[in-house]
């Protein structure tokens, strides 16, 4: 599932192909990737005329600013939205297609439909989009003290990567990045949030925000089963820099113990016994 990284590589894309254009029309195949709207209509005449103004992101989810309202972009697991011309040809499981008045297009395209679009008013955000409004801080954009991150971290008495994992806590962060972070801070996934000390406190923070920015520089991570693309259709080059994503068995790249899989609370976590605490 496309996580901080990869949301934010395929918002800044949008964000350099995208702002100022106008909607011109949409086209809609099938609701499941609009079903928070009755119909397609619903959705599409907010769309349709209006210019984009912005391209923000929430978490993993990317907002286009259209004046008054947003149309919010959740990839889900296989997601992609991608940069076309009216002449290409229509990929499978294309489910919206934005056209502009300038000329290009915009398509959502995602196999398993977990993903989906909606417009909401930016002014009832919190009442239309609760998910949006509760979540926790984001780790590359919002300035936090690592002290108060280490209160908070406290406070929460879970495992650590159950924490990091949890958007209302921090926003953004999936499985692969939250096994990736905890590789880099030197700290197990099933260490307790609460004992961690002060300088362990301070390796995981600095470790969330070199890791994502690192992704993000490499313009993410692209798994052989998940699919994510940017907007031009590229896959992302972190995939080859995971120390421990989908490396068990392999020797892990700092002390050279092997890197192992377990089952982990209905997921995986990777992790190196030799170098995490
Ligand atoms: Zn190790």
């Amino acid at each position: 599932m496309p996580e901080l990284p990869e949301v934010e590589t395929v918002r800044r894309d949008l964000e350099k192909e995208a702002i100022g254009r106008r909607v011109k029309s949409v086209e809609v195949n099938g609701n499941r990737s609009i079903r928070r709207h009755t119909n397609k209509k619903q959705f599409i005449s907010r769309i349709e005329g209006q210019k984009i103004d912005a391209v923000e992101r929430r978490g993993k989810n990317i907002l286009v600013s259209l004046g008054d309202d947003y149309l919010v972009v959740h990839l889900g697991m296989s997601g992609q939205l991608l940069k076309a011309a009216p002449r290409d040809a229509v990929a499978k499981h294309t489910h919206v297609t934005i056209s502009f008045t300038q000329g290009g297009q915009i398509r959502f395209v995602d196999p398993r439909t977990f993903g989906e679009l909606y417009v909401v008013s930016k002014e009832h955000l919190a009442a239309e989009a609760p998910e949006l409004a509760e979540l926790g801080f984001d780790p590359i954009e919002d300035v936090m003290s690592w002290d108060e991150f280490g209160r908070r971290l406290m406070n929460k008495k879970v495992k650590l990567k159950t924490l990091l994992m949890d958007q209302k806590f921090v926003a953004g962060i999936g499985n692969i990045y939250s096994d990736e972070i905890l590789w880099a801070a030197g700290l197990r996934y099933d260490r307790g949030s609460e004992t961690v000390s002060t300088q362990e406190v301070r390796r995981l923070y600095r470790a969330m925000g070199e890791v994502l920015q690192e992704a993000i520089k490499l313009r993410g991570s692209s798994l052989a089963d998940e699919q994510y693309r940017d907007l031009y259709g590229n896959v992302g080059g972190f995939s080859a820099e995971h120390k421990v994503y989908a490396r068990e068995g392999e020797p892990c790249r700092r002390c050279r113990h092997t890197v192992e899989r377990v089952k982990w609370q209905g997921r995986s976590a990777f992790y190196c016994p030799g170098c995490q605490v």
